[in-house]
C-alpha cells in the first residue's frame, strides 16, 4: 500500500500543535501541503493558558483549524488556579478540553498541582459537555482512576486518550468509560511491538488517529520535525496492522472525530 492512494481520501489530523512556535518559520506552507496531502481538518491542543489566543488566532486564519483549550500535566509551573477561569470563558469557541492529564515521566511536575488542574478539567468538562483530550504518560492507572471518579456521561464520547501506550486491558478499560484511544508516528516504528499490537487488537470504532506534531515523527521522518501531513503513514501502518484499507482506516478516524469533537461533516465533502 502506498501513501500515495491517501491523497484523494480526506482525513482529520486529531491531534497536532499547529501553534507551537517551532512552525512559527513556514506555517503557511506547513498549512498547505498538509492540505494538498487530504488533510482536511486539524484539531489543535493547548498546553498553557498564554497558548489561547495564538489557537483562537489560527483558527480564524485556516480554514479547518479547530482549537481546544486546557493545562496540560507537563508545565504545572506555568498554570495559575485563575488559569481555569480563563479555559472557562474560551470555552465556547473550542471543541474540547485539552490537553490535560497526567504525566509520570522522569520530566514529570508536582504530582499534587497535576491532580489538582485534571481534577479541575474534569469538572469543567462535566459542567460544558465538553469532550476531553487526555495526556497520560506513565500514568494510564492514575488517569483511569481519576476518570471513574469523575463518572462523565456525554454521549457522544468523553473524551480521547492521545498518543496511548498503556495496556491494552486499560484501553478496554477507557473504552468502556466511552473514551477513545488515539495513536500516532510511533506506531510507524517496525520494533514497537507492544503499540503495534494494540493498533491490531483495538477495534477501528475505538480508535482515532494523529501526528502530535512537531513532537512523535515517524519511522520515516525520525529525527525530523513532524508535519501534519504525514498522518498518512500513521493511517497506512494502521491500514496494514489492521489487514484494512486506507479508505476504510481514515473515514473510521474521521467519523470518530467527527462525532467526538462535534466537527461537521462538511469538512469530507469537496476535493
Ligand atoms: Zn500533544
Amino acid at each position: 500500500m502506498s501513501v500515495a492512494h491517501l491523497v484523494n481520501s480526506r482525513i482529520i489530523d486529531t491531534h497536532i500543535h499547529f501553534d507551537d512556535d517551532r512552525f512559527d518559520p513556514d506555517r503557511a506552507s506547513i498549512y498547505q501541503s498538509a492540505r494538498s496531502q487530504g488533510v482536511c481538518a486539524m484539531v489543535v491542543p493547548a498546553t498553557i493558558e498564554s497558548r489561547f489566543t495564538k489557537i483562537q488566532h489560527l483558527a480564524t486564519q485556516y480554514p479547518g483549524v479547530f482549537p481546544t483549550a486546557g493545562l496540560h500535566p507537563m508545565f504545572c509551573d506555568h498554570h495559575l488556579p485563575a488559569h481555569l477561569d480563563t479555559l472557562a470563558q474560551t470555552l465556547h469557541n473550542c471543541v474540547a478540553i485539552g490537553e490535560c492529564g497526567l504525566d509520570k515521566s522522569d520530566q514529570q511536575t508536582d504530582l499534587k498541582q497535576q491532580r489538582f488542574y485534571f481534577g479541575a478539567q474534569l469538572e469543567l468538562a462535566k459542567t460544558a459537555s465538553k469532550p476531553l483530550i487526555i495526556h497520560a504518560r506513565n500514568a494510564v492507572e492514575d488517569v483511569l482512576l481519576m476518570l471513574k471518579t469523575a463518572a462523565l456521561s456525554r454521549t457522544s464520547g468523553n473524551g480521547v486518550i492521545h498518543s496511548f501506550n498503556g495496556s491494552l486491558q486499560q484501553a478496554h478499560r477507557l473504552i468502556d468509560l466511552n473514551y477513545r484511544i488515539s495513536f500516532g508516528g510511533p506506531i510507524t516504528y517496525p520494533g514497537a511491538r507492544k503499540l503495534r499490537g494494540l493498533v491490531e487488537s483495538l477495534p477501528l470504532e475505538a480508535m482515532m488517529f494523529e501526528t502530535d506534531a512537531p513532537d512523535q515523527p515517524g519511522h520515516a521522518q525520525r529525527g525530523m520535525r513532524n508535519e501534519p501531513r504525514w498522518i498518512n503513514q500513521v493511517i497506512t501502518s494502521a491500514a496494514e496492522l489492521k489487514q484494512s484499507t486506507i479508505t476504510q482506516v481514515a473515514s473510521a478516524s474521521n467519523k470518530n472525530a467527527i462525532s467526538l469533537f462535534d466537527l461537521p461533516e462538511s469538512l469530507l465533502l469537496g476535493s
